[in-house]
């Protein structure tokens, strides 16, 4: 292992205040209790060692943290939690072609070297394994694992901060898969990074000023090309014009939990429209509006979906709510409670993207919706014979539950056709018409 304690050579009668002073030195520079390097003395190692950069080496950082730490800590107390530190560090120090620091808690950063890059990730990928096999002895009842990003250096004079920083970053992008535990940094993940955010910076302020519009876009009957009803589709407009498309930023707003706030924005949008529809005469359509996975890890719809509709005075039968099928798998309770509510206070619910996840016709038994949206990967797969049948019987099951099924990206007449043939009903796609401004739609639509 680098770096081992500092020995000084002292004559025999001062030996006891420079072993003292040695001490002090050492105890400066490791931590206490894993003994790795703390991280002023970290990179100083790492400075020393890359004075030394061969171009034939792959020089890489790697950042790592133990995944539930602290459930770890809260539910077997903190001496078992050291004791995995200590684990975890005795692997670390291990190689002679490494350098570990341990920042605090339970971030390691690692700097490693040899002269291929794979040699470098098979280490990495064993040490990783090794340690949590190791500790699924100790606690069989728990996945104890390590979460690692990992950069390569490109050369000798990078900033070590940043480079530092590019290993945890990637740590960061796969915090909470359950399929990733170790990746490499590309370079696209700091722009990403920036654009995230710039998203959070603007999107309250854009929010008051009205930056975000909401588009509809109708959904038809498939035989007759006649509307049924609309999707409440959100779009920001930046200050430049330009217009982003909700796959950009919901995914950001979903993960900062400002999504919560932007559902229920484009709901009271919804509500004002149909208001005035009323008012003016008009039977509204039913629209439905999508509200994230975001709400169901807090409290839930229901409640503000109901007070606000009443607020508006509108009837809840003009109203859909689209929640994803993903919903059905994770948080269970609450989404079975909350659909339950909502269609007994009379609003429509229809489980979005069905067929992306990994729910099954029994759990649409078990959560019983209105509508039942088929994602449109269904139709853009290459439609082989089977591939029709299966879209057939999937169809037919869900309507023998007495569930409504609409198919989307609906972008052709010969997909129209065969839906049609099918004995489907409903449908949404280019071909009848896109998301347009939900004052286009009404006029469009509502005459
Ligand atoms: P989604 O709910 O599945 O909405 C349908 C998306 O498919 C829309 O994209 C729509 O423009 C697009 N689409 C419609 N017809 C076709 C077609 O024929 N072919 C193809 N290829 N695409 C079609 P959009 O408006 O970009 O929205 C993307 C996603 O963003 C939505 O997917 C939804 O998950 C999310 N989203 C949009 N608005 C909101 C919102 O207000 N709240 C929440 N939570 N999510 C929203
Ligand atoms: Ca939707
Ligand atoms: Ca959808």
């Amino acid at each position: 292992m680098d770096g081992k304690n500092i020995r000084i050579k002292v004559s025999s009668n001062r030996e006891p205040r420079l072993q003292g002073q040695s001490r002090i030195f050492h105890l400066k520079r490791r931590d206490p209790l894993t003994g790795l390097y703390l991280e002023k003395a970290f990179k100083n190692k790492v400075k020393e060692k890359l004075e030394g950069w061969q171009d034939n080496m792959e020089y890489a950082f790697v950042y790592t943290d133990i995944n539930d730490f602290s459930y770890i800590n809260d539910n077997f107390g903190h001496s078992a939690g050291n004791e995995i530190l200590k684990s975890l560090a005795s692997y670390l120090r291990k190689g002679d072609n490494m350098i570990s620091c341990r920042l605090y808690s339970d971030l390691f950063v690692i700097f490693l070297w040899d002269t291929e890059r794979d040699a470098v990730l098979q280490n990495i990928v064993n040490t990783s394994l090794e340690f949590s096999r190791k500790q699924k002895e100790i606690y069989p009842s728990c996945g104890i694992r390590l979460t690692t990003g990992i950069y390569f250096m490109e050369h000798k004079d990078e900033n070590l901060d940043v480079a530092i920083e590019n290993a945890n970053l990637t740590r960061k992008s796969i915090k909470g898969s359950s399929t990733a535990f170790c990746h490499v940094y590309e370079s696209k993940m700091r722009s990403q990074r920036e654009e995230e955010k710039q998203v959070l910076a603007d999107f309250q302020e854009s929010l008051k000023e009205g930056g975000f519009e909401v588009y509809v876009q109708p959904k038809f009957f498939l035989s007759r090309f006649e509307l049924y009803g609309g999707e409440a589709l959100v779009r920001w407009r930046k200050e430049n014009g330009r217009i982003e498309s909700p796959d950009f930023f919901i995914p950001i707003l979903e993960k900062s939990g400002y999504i919560v706030e932007l559902d229920f924005y484009v709901y009271e949008q919804v509500l004002i429209y149909m208001r005035s529809w009323l008012e003016e005469g008009k039977e509204p359509p039913v629209i439905s509006v999508n509200f994230s996975r975001g709400h169901f890890e807090g409290e839930g719809i229901y409640r503000r979906i109901l007070s606000m509709t009443k607020a508006y005075r509108i009837e809840p039968k003009y109203i859909e709510i689209e929640i994803t099928e993903s919903l059905l798998i994770t948080g269970y309770d609450l989404v079975k409670a909350e659909v339950n509510q909502l269609r007994q206070a009379g609003f429509r619910v229809a489980i979005d993207d069905f067929g992306t996840g990994y729910s099954s016709l029994g759990m649409l038994l078990d959560i019983p919706a209105d509508v039942v949206k088929i994602d449109k990967s269904f139709l853009h797969r290459e439609n082989g014979g089977n591939e029709k049948e299966f879209i057939q019987n999937m169809g037919r099951l869900i309507e023998s539950i007495q569930e409504e099924v609409i198919f989307e990206g609906i972008e052709t007449e010969e997909q129209r056709e065969f839906l049609v043939d099918c004995g489907f009903r409903l449908g949404q796609g280019f071909l009848f018409d896109e998301p347009m401004p939900i004052e286009v739609f009404q006029e469009k639509y509502m005459k």
